[in-house]
Parts: structure tokens; C-alpha cells; sequence
């Protein structure tokens, strides 16, 4: 009886207290927020609901315990994932974003950073603290890890011996929370940069963190379709100075990006679960209800059942394979990078598609504004899309380790340990071979 599915006690209430605050705090909040035209004002109407996030330890129960954390474990956090997403999934970035944030200083940082920052996090007075994670660039995110030293990751630091700082120059595009509620600033953030501009992307990036109130940042925000409630901007870098002892993984940022999007690809894809669930438990009910002029409702009809029993299906086994990755995270030390890849990949594709099932069960009202169907898939369309993007970041992922002398099919089912290292990174960026370093032939501006 090794194999065991079933929630321990502490599981089942975190499950049912989370399932409350989405139902009682976060819904009516979101849909107040998802309504507004202005992106930052729906962000900045989230903050109660946020600050009473926090208040009950969910915003910071990632973080290990000896830094104020709640020190949840992955499964713990996809279970709480699942349950706000089924309500509203831009609220749920916020939170999760943290974690990218603030993670890679818990498994990369000093001890003094470590103490820094983690404890700020945990003992915010204001309740509200952000952490944003700061990696995307308008033209090379996908291929950060590229041999080139002018393709992928743009925004350089240079390193200031004589002032032992470094200063940074360039823009990043999308990071979520990063211009905190006021477009200040978020309160930590952690940003990927080049330290090196004569190597490739394994070796040339690094970490930064740049406090708020750091002069010569600007913050612009991106005005999305879908998780309104979660803020994504433009950040540009004109001369940001920041101390030496802000930097850490010096040479290694490949190896922060990579692990980050390994811990959130399990919440990423229990987030994709919990809005099809949501959209489940919509068209169940109006299914239930709905007779579309004939004399019962709808379920009576075979197609409708045998819709609805695929796509709860589809829910059931995307859900598992949620709390398999993470629980493969939670033993391994984080080290499970293709597992947590190949599960943000099938979920996120596969829950957009259950959505769209979902509203051929409701039909043509799914469309209409007013019976709340369509937030669903705003939301679903995005998963396949962020997070490190399924296409790219996400896939290479996967196939580096594959590719692996080492690696074996029955490598997960078997939880046995798997390290992630570079000779893993590189896949697909020079359309196939991470051996060979030429230079992109296609370059934009
Ligand atoms: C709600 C939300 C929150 C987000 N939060 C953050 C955040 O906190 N921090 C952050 O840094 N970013 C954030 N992002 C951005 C997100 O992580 C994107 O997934 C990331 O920018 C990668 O985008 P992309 O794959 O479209 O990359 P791009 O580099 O823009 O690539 C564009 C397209 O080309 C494809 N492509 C390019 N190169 C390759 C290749 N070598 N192999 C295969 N396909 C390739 C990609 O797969 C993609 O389809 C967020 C986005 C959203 C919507």
C-alpha cells in the first residue's frame, strides 16, 4: 500500500479553509476587479483580499519555517492552488509569483540574503509584501539559455568594482507584481540579468535582487484578457544601481530560471485544473437546470452526459498528475524538472480544452457576459501561454532530460532521483543541437 492518494487531515482543512476564502473573500472581489476597464485598478482591488491572504499565512506558506514561513509542501500548495482557481486565477499568480520571487534566494541565496529578504517577506508589517519575478524580455525569453551572448537574456548588469555595485540597463517584459500597487515598485525584486556579454545563456546570467525605491526603474502595465486581477508590466532599466551583495547564482541564472519554472510548473498546471473545474461545476449545474426549450434539462440528452463524464475525467486525471509532480518535487528536492514540465505542458493544453467543452455543454450563452462562463476561458487560453510558455521554455525542458544518457522511462514512476544539470539546457534554441554554438540567424530588433 505504497501508493496513496488520500489528503492527511492537515491537507483536507487547508484544502476546505482555502475553498472558503475563494468562495466568501476572493469571488466577490475578483468580480468586481475583472470588471474594470483600468488593468492596475483591478490589480490594486485585489489588496484586501490579498492582505487577508496573507493574514491567514497563504501568501507566504511556501517559505521554509525557520525564515517565518509556513513551510508548505508542493502538494500542499497545488491542493490550495487548485482551490482559488476554481474561483479566480489572476489572484492566485499574485501569490504564486511570490514564490518564483522569492524561492530562488531560499536555494541560491547566502544566508545573509536569505535572512534578508525571506524575513521581510514573512514579517511584512503592511501585510501586502510583493515579491516580483522579473525574466521575460520582448525578444528573448523562450531561448534564455542560447550559446550566443546577443540572443536571449538582454537586460545587463555591469558590474561597478570601483562603487561595488552594479547597474543595470534594459527591459523586461511582463513580470508579474513587479510594479508593486502603487507602480512603485514591488517590494523585492528578483531579476534575471547577463552579467557577461561575451558567453552563452548557461553561463553569462545571474540573479539580482532590486529593493523598492531603487532609482531609475519605470513601470508600464500590460492591459491583458485574461487573470485581470494579477498585474504584468513593462519595466525599463536606465542606470539601476544596486550593491554587489544584491547578486547571487553569478553564473547560474540559467540554473534559477530553469529550477523556479520547475517549482511553479505543478501550481501552474493545478491552476489550469482548478479554472476547469470551475467551468465543470458550471455547466454541470446548468445542465442540471437548463432544458434548451425541450422537456427536461439537458443532461437527460447522451451527447451531454457523455460530454460531461470525458471532461471530469480529464479534470480527475489532470489533478493526479498535479499531485504526482509535486509530490516527485517534494522528495527530490526540487529536482524534477521534466516531470513538473511534461505536467504543466498536458494540463494547461489539456484544461483549455476541457473549457471549451465545458461551453459547447452550456451553448451559446457560454458566450454571453452576463452568466459568468466566459471568464473561464479567458483564463484557460492563458495557461498554455505563461509560465515559461508550453512551446518553447517548457518542452526544451523536458527533452533535455530525456536526452540524457541516464535518464530512464520508468525514472518517475519508480521516484527515483534525477539531478537537472546544464548539459540538459540548450535544447532546441539553434533548432535542435545545444552543441552547436553558432550564431541565431534570426535576429529582430
Ligand atoms: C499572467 C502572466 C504572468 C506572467 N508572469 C511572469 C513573471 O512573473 N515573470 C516573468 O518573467 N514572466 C512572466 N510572464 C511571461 C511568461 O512567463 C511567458 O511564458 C514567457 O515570457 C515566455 O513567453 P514565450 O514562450 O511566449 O516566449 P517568447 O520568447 O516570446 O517566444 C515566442 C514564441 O516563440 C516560441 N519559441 C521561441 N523560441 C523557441 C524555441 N527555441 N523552441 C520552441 N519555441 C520557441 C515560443 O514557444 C513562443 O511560442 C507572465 C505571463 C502571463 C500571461
Amino acid at each position: 500500500m505504497s501508493i496513496d492518494f488520500e489528503l492527511t487531515r492537515r491537507q483536507r482543512a487547508l484544502k476546505y479553509d482555502v475553498r472558503e476564502f475563494a468562495r466568501e473573500v476572493l469571488r466577490p472581489a475578483a468580480e468586481r476587479a475583472d470588471a474594470m476597464s483600468d488593468a492596475q485598478a483591478a490589480f490594486v482591488a485585489m489588496k484586501p483580499a490579498f492582505e487577508q491572504a496573507y493574514m491567514m499565512g497563504l501568501a507566504t506558506s511556501f517559505l521554509p519555517r525557520e525564515y517565518g514561513g509556513g513551510g508548505a509542501s508542493n502538494v500542499d500548495m497545488v491542493i490550495a492552488t487548485e482551490e482559488l482557481c476554481a474561483v479566480d486565477a489572476g489572484f492566485a499568480t499574485i501569490i504564486l509569483v511570490n514564490g518564483l520571487a522569492l524561492l530562488p534566494v531560499v536555494w541560491f541565496g547566502t544566508e545573509r540574503q536569505r535572512e534578508r529578504w525571506i524575513t521581510a517577506a514573512t514579517g511584512c508589517p503592511t501585510m501586502d509584501h510583493l515579491g516580483g519575478w522579473v525574466v521575460s524580455e520582448r525578444g528573448g525569453t523562450a531561448n534564455f539559455d542560447h550559446p550566443h551572448p546577443s540572443a536571449g537574456i538582454q537586460l545587463f548588469a555591469h558590474h561597478d568594482k570601483a562603487n561595488s555595485e552594479y547597474v543595470l540597463n534594459g527591459e523586461k517584459h511582463w513580470p508579474c507584481n513587479a510594479g508593486g500597487w502603487d507602480l512603485r515598485g514591488a517590494d523585492t525584486n528578483v531579476c534575471i540579468v547577463r552579467t557577461d556579454r561575451t558567453r552563452g545563456g548557461t553561463q553569462a546570467l545571474s540573479a539580482v535582487v532590486v529593493d523598492r525605491g531603487t532609482p531609475g526603474l519605470e513601470y508600464e502595465v500590460i492591459d491583458k484578457i485574461g487573470l485581470r486581477t494579477c498585474q504584468n508590466v513593462t519595466m525599463r532599466f536606465d542606470d539601476v544601481r544596486v550593491p554587489e551583495e544584491n547578486l547571487f547564482a553569478e553564473g547560474n541564472g540559467d540554473l534559477v530560471v530553469n529550477r523556479a519554472f520547475t517549482w511553479s510548473a505543478p501550481m501552474a498546471s493545478a491552476a489550469a485544473v482548478g479554472v476547469a473545474r470551475g467551468a465543470y461545476e458550471f455547466a454541470l449545474k446548468w445542465a442540471k437546470t437548463y432544458t434548451g426549450g425541450g422537456s427536461s434539462p439537458i443532461i437527460a440528452h447522451q451527447a451531454v452526459g457523455h460530454l460531461l463524464t470525458e471532461i471530469a475525467a480529464r479534470i480527475e486525471a489532470g489533478r493526479y498528475m498535479c499531485w504526482k509532480a509535486a509530490h516527485y518535487l517534494d522528495r527530490h528536492d526540487g529536482q524534477g524538472h521534466a516531470l513538473a514540465a511534461m505536467n504543466k505542458v498536458y494540463c494547461a493544453d489539456l484544461m483549455k480544452d476541457v473549457v471549451v467543452d465545458c461551453m459547447r455543454i452550456v451553448g451559446v450563452n457560454a458566450l454571453d457576459r452576463k452568466f459568468g462562463m466566459e471568464k473561464f476561458y479567458r483564463e484557460a487560453i492563458v495557461f498554455p501561454l505563461y509560465d515559461a510558455g508550453n512551446l518553447g521554455m517548457q518542452r526544451r525542458k523536458s527533452w533535455g532530460v530525456m536526452a540524457d544518457p541516464a535518464f530512464t522511462p520508468d525514472l518517475f514512476a519508480d521516484d527515483d532521483p534525477f539531478a537537472f544539470t546544464k548539459s540538459m539546457e540548450g535544447y532546441g534554441v539553434l533548432g535542435g543541437s545545444p552543441a552547436d554554438a553558432a550564431p541565431p540567424r534570426f535576429r529582430t530588433t
